[in-house]
């Protein structure tokens, strides 16, 4: 891919920044410059509010039939969908994450998640119209919030934008979006898709920049209503301390550290397959990755042992190659990251019984940010490295006594986004599904999320849901119109205020 420069899309325009400064974005595979965009600054983030503002005040966008915006949203779609390959490739490329995973999961995951905010924005629900009060008629109406600001992280970068602006936009909102800064190609391809599918000027605008500067700017630009972000707990923490000052609605998909819970009756074979795949998911980049794993105690040793065959088994390399199952971390800085706290590890005394170093590959792939696939077994509770989320493909095994005791120690984390408990035993499946304090619980499997499952977390993960239904919940706002249908002069409760 030639380093090609980019402009950014601020209402309706192909434009730079107004400081004329540019950044590098690296293949994080071999560390080659693949591409330049506008690193936007304060006014750039301006000028994207003003139009994002024109267009919900002023615009056609919220003043359409929602099946006239479905019909636009669901082109958006379609044309996703014949670009498919391209696409995932560019996804591939930026990110490190493996053709496999961007062009059969992120982006079928993505087109399907947008034809579903398509038909379901047609048929936002609310309590029934009546006559409450008996002298009139109360109608409870959804609406749109206004402008939403869409900040999405560098893991899953076209999926994230799409959980984050498609409803908010199906809903009739107009939506700035706020890539990562390392990762914003598929982000500016799909603002040019969502422009020729027909979204009006001004109601969809992406602006590349630092977080700390265009991202900040945005969250406490006055003319945004609502913040949605996907993205570390401390980062969500900052914002809503900014957007606090003009009491901006918050969504938030922070971080977590999702427990992955083997009770001594489960299959043994299933979970340490799916605790591969729970677990170095995405190189483990993933927030609902399974890197705390529970082992009752006796079936701990059968288990690891099982489990780290099937991890050495993990195809590190090339992530364009179909051939590979783990490319690189996304960065150089998340790579020193995940190294830091392996050392924490190796200091806490966890035992590291796999990885904890970088790989040895030759030729332009000696450049990129490979890690390999780490476990530490024997971690104790409090050990930072099991308390922690360190965002890669590092995994925590410890042994527990009991079914209790495992779902304490799994609830025991600030997060809650994620868990999963692996078992037969139907009353055990039933009690940990209501006794774990995570918004996503699954029974004998870890990860999968569909349209119409919602996703979100409890405790420090955030709060607000990405997906189904329920995201809509944070894109819109329910007012109710009361009409008098008595056309009396004096009402009947009038007295208590004025007169007998
Ligand atoms: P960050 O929180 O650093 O970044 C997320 C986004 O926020 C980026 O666009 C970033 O911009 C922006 N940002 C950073 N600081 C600010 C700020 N002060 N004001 C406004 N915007 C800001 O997270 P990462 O991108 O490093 O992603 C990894 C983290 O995200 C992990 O902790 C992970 O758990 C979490 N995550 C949660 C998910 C969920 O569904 N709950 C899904 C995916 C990830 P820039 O890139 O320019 O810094």
């Amino acid at each position: 891919m030639s380093a090609a420069q980019q402009r950014m899309f601020i209402g309706g325009d192909w434009v730079a920044a107004q400081s004329g400064e540019t950044y590098d974005v690296v293949n994080p595979a071999t560390g080659e410059v693949i591409g330049k965009v506008p690193k936007a600054g304060r006014e750039d983030a301006s000028r994207a509010v003003d139009a994002a503002r024109e267009a919900f005040d002023r615009g056609p966008w919220p003043r359409m039939t929602p099946a006239d915006r479905a019909k636009i949203i669901w082109k958006i779609a379609d044309l996703v969908e014949l670009e498919v390959d391209r696409l995932a490739m560019m996804e591939t490329i930026n990110q490190g994450k493996t053709i496999k995973m961007a062009r059969d999961n992120d982006f079928p995951t993505g087109i399907d998640n947008i034809r579903f905010f398509a038909g379901a924005s047609r048929n936002l629900e609310g309590k029934a119209a009546s006559e409450y009060t008996g002298l009139g008629t109360t109608i409870f109406r959804r609406e749109p919030v206004g402008v939403v600001c869409c900040i999405t992280p560098w893991n899953y970068p076209w999926l994230m934008a799409v959980w984050k602006a498609v409803p908010a936009l199906a809903a009739g909102n107009a939506v700035v979006i706020k890539p990562a800064s390392v990762t914003p190609l598929t982000t500016l391809e799909f603002a040019k898709l969502m422009e020729k599918a027909g979204v009006p000027k001004g109601a969809v605008s992406v602006v590349t920049g630092p977080g700390a500067t265009v991202g900040e700017a945005l969250v406490t630009h006055p003319g945004v209503d609502v913040v949605g972000l996907t993205g570390d707990t401390a980062t969500g923490s900052r914002i809503m301390e900014l957007a606090s000052r003009t009491v901006k609605r918050l969504q938030l998909e922070l971080g977590g550290k999702a427990p992955f819970i083997v009770l001594e009756d489960a299959d043994i074979e299933a979970a340490s397959e799916g605790a591969v795949v729970g677990g170095f998911v995405n190189g483990g980049q993933d927030c609902t990755a399974a890197t705390r794993i529970y082992v009752q105690g006796s079936i701990y040793g059968a288990f690891v042992k099982r489990f780290t065959e099937k991890v050495s088994k993990i195809r590190i390399g090339d992530p364009t190659r179909r051939d590979i199952d783990m490319g690189p971390l996304v960065s150089e800085a998340q790579r020193k990251k995940v190294e830091e706290m392996v050392g924490i590890g190796k200091n806490e005394g966890a035992k590291l019984i796999m990885g904890g170093k970088r790989p040895a590959l030759g030729g332009p792939l000696s450049r990129g940010f490979f890690y390999e696939p780490t476990v530490f077994a024997d971690v104790k509770q409090d050990m930072r490295i099991c308390q922690q989320e360190i965002f890669g493909p590092v995994i925590c095994v410890s042994q527990i006594s009991t079914f209790e005791e495992g779902i304490e120690k799994a609830n025991d984390v600030v997060y809650g986004l994620a868990a999963s408990v692996w078992t037969r035993d139907v009353g055990k499946a039933m009690r940990a599904g209501a006794q774990l304090r995570f918004g996503d619980v699954w029974v004998n499997d870890h990860l999968p999320l569909a349209s119409e499952m919602p996703h979100g977390g409890f405790k420090q993960s955030g709060h607000g849901k990405d997906m189904s239904a329920y995201t809509f919940d944070d894109y819109t706002q329910v007012k109710f119109v009361y009409v008098d249908t008595t056309d009396a002069v004096r009402k009947p409760w009038y007295y208590t205020v004025y007169g007998d």
